[in-house]
């Protein structure tokens, strides 16, 4: 933690020190790190041959979730935004680090965060090796730290001229999601729990990202929307889209609620979707159909890499107005 200058309030979380609090909820074995949590530093041995990939994604309360969200759900959804990226990069993640500002020392908020951080974190093999804990407005920041072969990097800049553009999951549920939590639209029952789950807890596509490792040209994240994330491919590769809305795969019980709710503005522009869209060789066609199946995750086929422009299609089948300004007249 840094001296506090600007305040004379003690920056250590009162009720239970720094310390006691990083042993009790954030330290677990790293038996993948040379030296984990409680040093100056941690100290990792890097794979021969292989690159680091590494990012760093903060949840704001207020601005990133709402300030009564579960904590076990943030605690997933913290690690699992940081977890998008690298499969957005094709790599393995491997350790993580959690910096965090909180108001309160919370013991039932902290077991309930770290619950959900490690629930995730296990299931992906990360460990956790450092971070720094500090009071202030909750704010929830990981640093993520993978690895990829060199060469095998999934990158923004790789969209060739006729590639296919492809999407994982289903676009749309949690933006659905979060409009149910900010009361703006009424779904029934079962629809609604699914919708803020993908909101809450979303899974991130780690085993997609790395069997699209010399398959895919080109990949990124979805985080803000499907149409402003494949715009950084576009605008990074230097080519143009068309986009079929029709190919976006919708579930059943969220369909009618997709379809009414705001039309397509969901599902191309919503955000918090982290599923991934890639492009990739006509000639992959059938090796993505297969890998649909063997991950048990759709991969929709939604359009071309084109010399210049962003043609979407709508549901009729003809090209939708967007507006240069970017994509927010969506977002209602
Ligand atoms: P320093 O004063 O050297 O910055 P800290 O007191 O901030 O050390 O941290 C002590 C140890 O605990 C360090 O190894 C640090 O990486 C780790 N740590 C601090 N906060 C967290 C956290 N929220 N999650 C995991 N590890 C943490
Ligand atoms: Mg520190």
């Amino acid at each position: 933690m840094h001296h506090p200058v600007l305040t004379h309030k003690p920056a250590i979380l009162a009720a239970m020190d720094e310390f006691n609090l990083i042993q009790r909820f954030f330290t677990r074995t790293t038996p993948s790190a040379l030296l984990g949590i409680g040093d100056d530093a941690a100290l990792i041995q890097p794979t021969v041959g292989q690159a680091i990939a590494t990012s760093a994604d903060m949840l704001v309360e207020g601005r990133h979730f709402l300030p009564d969200t579960d904590p076990y759900r943030l605690g997933w959804k913290a690690l699992a935004v940081n977890l998008s990226d690298l499969a957005a990069m094709g790599a393995t993640p491997r350790w993580a680090l959690l910096s965090l500002a909180l108001p309160d020392a919370d013991p039932t908020w902290l077991s309930g965060f770290s619950q959900g951080f490690f629930e995730l974190a296990t299931q992906f093999e990360v460990e956790l090796i450092g971070g720094d804990t500090t009071r202030g407005p909750r704010n929830l920041s990981v640093q993520i730290i993978g690895e990829v072969p060199p060469t095998a990097a999934l990158r923004r800049d790789g969209a060739k001229l006729g590639d296919d553009i492809w999407v994982s999951g289903h676009l749309g549920e949690a933006a659905l999601g979060l409009a149910v939590l900010q009361q703006r639209v009424q779904l029934p029952g079962d629809a609604s729990r699914i919708a803020v789950d993908r909101l809450e807890q979303p899974m991130p596509r780690v085993a997609l990202g790395l069997a699209l490792r010399r398959v895919a040209h080109s990949a990124i994240d979805i985080s803000d929307g499907l149409l402003a994330d494949l715009g950084h491919i576009l605008e990074r590769s230097q080519v143009g889209a068309v986009v079929d809305a029709r190919q976006l795969v919708c579930r059943p019980v969220l369909q009618s609620a997709l379809a009414c709710v705001a039309g397509l503005s969901y599902q191309l522009a919503g955000g918090d979707d982290y599923e991934l869209c890639f492009t990739a060789g006509t000639d992959h066609r059938q090796a993505i159909a297969g890998l649909s199946d063997t991950l048990g995750l759709p991969l929709a086929r939604i359009g071309k890499i084109v010399p210049n422009g962003l043609t979407v299609l709508g549901m009729d089948g003809e090209p939708m107005v967007i507006s240069k300004t970017g994509f927010n007249h969506f977002a209602d």
